[in-house]
């Protein structure tokens, strides 16, 4: 038979009616969405059992069960006679949007942080696992033997450190980077040529060489970071006030987050400084 209402209602004599086997099953899924479920799991239960959606259709998955749970026909609405109440309705709404809005926080934050932790070890990137019973755990993706972490510890210890240097500035003004200019092997070939080309051509001839020199010199000068100190203080004390220590933040602050073989934790801030945590 050709489904034309939705499921949980069924025609009698020109009319809507609740079909009570599926029904049944309509309210079911919004209480156990309500105890706590997930579309999946419900999906999976669904189809477990054998139930039908329609005929010759796919099986049920979560988009079939999230239709379900927003649809507001089954509180009555387009003229349907009722099957859900709207508390319970109301209720999984709420649920839906809170269980939303933690996934999309959370995801901003971890995007960020696929690309950049890495390990202390080798200096691969970490990746991010998810087990059979789905635990969240991070690895080193060239399998050195650095620490295997859980994504608790992962977050929990990076907003340690972001609690610590909130109130302690001075962390953040130990440990910089060296800084001032780094000698290549560009520019000691460059300036042999220099010093043989120097005073026994003409200066169009030397000009170009000179020019180069001094732009690779340049380039070899690494930036003092320290002046970006206060930004990056003020910047996390602010969202640790509000409560907002997640991808904004991170964005901000953190160059670089590192794993280390006695399960520390360090992050490198956009003003060259390096904080650990032990654990
Ligand atoms: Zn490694």
């Amino acid at each position: 038979m050709k489904r034309c209402y939705p499921f949980g209602y069924r025609c009698e004599r020109g009319e809507v009616v609740p079909d009570e086997a599926e029904s049944k099953i309509v309210q079911w899924m919004f209480k156990d969405y309500e105890m706590g479920s997930s579309l999946l799991a419900l999906a999976d239960s669904l189809n477990a059992r054998g139930i039908v959606f329609k005929e010759k259709m796919s099986p049920w998955s979560k988009s079939r069960v999230q239709h379900i749970l927003t649809d507001e026909r089954y509180i009555g609405g387009k003229g349907f006679p009722p099957i859900v109440e709207p508390e319970l309705f109301g209720k999984i709404s709420r649920i839906r949007e809170s269980k939303y809005v933690e996934v999309k926080l959370a995801s901003g934050e971890i995007r960020f942080l696929q690309k950049h932790v890495v390990c202390g070890e080798c200096g691969s990137r970490y990746v991010r696992k998810i087990d059979k019973k789905g635990a969240r755990y991070w690895v080193c993706e060239a399998h050195c033997d650095s620490n295997t972490i859980s994504e608790n510890y992962l977050l929990s210890t990076i907003k340690d450190i972001l609690t610590d240097v909130a109130s302690d500035r001075t962390l953040l003004e130990s440990a910089h980077q060296s800084t001032g200019f780094q000698n290549t092997a560009e520019i000691v070939r460059m300036e042999k040529e220099w010093s043989a080309v120097n005073g026994r051509c003409g200066f169009e001839a030397g000009k170009t060489l000179l020019l180069q020199l001094a732009s690779k010199k340049f380039s070899a000068c690494r930036e003092d970071k320290s002046i970006y100190t206060e930004t990056v203080y003020q910047a996390i004390v602010k969202a640790l006030k509000t409560g907002e220590m997640g991808e904004p933040l991170f964005r901000e602050v953190i160059r670089k987050v590192r794993t280390g073989k006695d399960g520390s934790i360090s992050i490198e801030f956009a003003n060259g400084a390096i904080v650990a945590r032990r654990r």
